[in-house]
């Protein structure tokens, strides 16, 4: 496994053609798009790292995964009756589906239906006090206290967030949100500013696996179904390619980073922070295809 990773990161990490990064949250345009991290977290316990696997970044949209947990966790089959669970063919940040479905988001991990999610476990607590019940959910999965917000990052996307405010107010006026459209999206920002390395990002993905070996946070019903949206929705219109490509449930974030459940077997973490034209990381995506050819893990057998 250590020298797949290694090998994996020397080929890729070089790399000259690696998408471009996301400038529409001023913060992450900072970002050096020369990184390359990839870590592997297995049921024995062991962790492999290759790259830049210690480099904290932005997760973004893999924190929608955390999120989903947490809001099943507090209104179970009750989030369904708000957000669908049909891959949406549209690009993250669509606001064309909600008019015609009359504000019922296509599924958890488009950024409408993730402002459900936000709105879900927030509830009636406070930002600080949801999102102090979301970082511990992930330190918890990552075994790992040292995972923190990036103030500066979800500043900066509050500040430039006009689509999502967009997507909130039209969820207000279809009358899907419990909260105020502000109070929604500064959670929102903070939940994606999250930063982790990919060490701890595939440590904090283990509780979607089943199996001794594995921290057990969600019952397996739920689970599983998680690992069904990220299969089919993980990757927004880019999510049909990842599966072709790929074979295994994962989901993307705009910061370039990736996590991967290979059922049964390990939690994968990858990062790159350029992007290809869906807004998914394009060396992450590669090295996943490298990797789950090489290993031959796939869950279509
Ligand atoms: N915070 C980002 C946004 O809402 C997340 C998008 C992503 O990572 O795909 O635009």
């Amino acid at each position: 496994m250590q020298d797949l990773l290694d090998e994996i990161a020397a080929t890729l990490g070089p790399r000259p053609d690696r998408g471009s990064v996301a400038d529409y949250i001023p913060e992450l345009a900072k970002i050096d798009p020369q990184q390359f991290g990839m870590a592997i977290a297995l049921a024995d316990g062991s962790v492999h790292v290759a790259g830049d696997a210690d480099t904290p970044f932005s997760i973004q949209s893999v924190s929608k995964v955390f999120a989903l947990a947490l809001a099943l966790g507090k209104v179970g089959d009750q989030l369904w009756r708000r957000v669908g669970r049909e891959p949406s063919g549209q690009s993250f940040n669509s606001i064309l589906l909600l008019e015609r479905e009359e504000g019922i988001p296509r599924n958890p991990f488009i950024n409408a239906g993730a402002l459900v999610t936000t709105d879900t476990y927030l509830a009636l607590s406070s930002p600080r006090e949801a999102l102090g019940h979301l970082l511990r959910f992930v330190r918890a999965a990552a075994d790992d206290e040292g995972i923190h917000i990036n103030h500066d990052v979800a500043r900066s996307e509050l500040e430039t967030a006009h689509r999502n405010f967009a997507l909130a107010h039209y969820l207000a006026a279809f009358d899907n949100l419990h909260n105020s459209p502000d109070k929604v999206l500064g959670t929102y920002c903070h939940q994606c500013a999250i930063d982790m390395t990919c060490r701890q990002l595939a440590l904090a993905g283990r509780f979607l696996i089943e199996g001794a070996g594995f921290p057990r946070l969600l019952s397996r019903d739920r689970r599983r179904r998680i690992n069904a949206l990220m299969m089919t929705c993980g990757h927004y219109d880019g999510s049909g390619d990842f599966a072709f490509r790929v074979g295994l449930p994962g989901k993307s974030g705009v910061g370039g980073g990736i996590l991967v459940i290979a059922p049964g077997r390990a939690s994968i973490a990858v990062w790159s922070p350029g992007l290809n034209r869906y807004g998914n990381s394009l060396l992450g995506t590669e090295a996943m295809e490298v990797f789950a050819r090489r290993t031959g893990w796939s869950v279509f057998g």
